[in-house]
């Protein structure tokens, strides 16, 4: 994780920095069942992100697009298919960013 500077002019705005689910810096991986907080609901991983061409992908944090659930071309958003992010949630330990996301909570 990186340094802050509390002297910083910035030190009033900035929190804590996320490493975008482990993107940016790694992270200590959260294994057992896991869902994502910010939904408010536990297995609905819904805040998804959608680019121009339709390709959409579990979550902004995904900079890597390693989990694509569908595309908004050929489905609608209540369509796509979440099955193997909710799967791998509910695993002892899988590949899901979100084992390594701030949000992250455990079941
Ligand atoms: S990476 Fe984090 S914010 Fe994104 S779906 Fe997973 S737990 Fe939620």
């Amino acid at each position: 994780m990186p340094e802050i500077d509390d002297n910083d002019d910035c030190s009033g705005r900035i929190n804590d920095p996320w490493s975008r689910a482990g993107n940016l810096w790694d992270e200590k991986i959260i294994n057992g069942k896991i869902w994502c907080g910010s939904s408010g609901k536990h297995d609905t991983f819904d805040r998804n992100v959608v680019l121009p061409n339709g390709d959409t992908y579990l979550c902004c944090m995904d900079y890597g697009l390693k989990h694509k659930i569908g595309n908004l071309f050929e489905t609608d958003f209540y369509s796509l298919d979440r099955s193997q992010i909710i799967r791998m949630a509910n695993e002892e330990s899988s590949d899901l960013i979100c084992r390594k996301c701030t949000i992250c909570k455990k079941q």
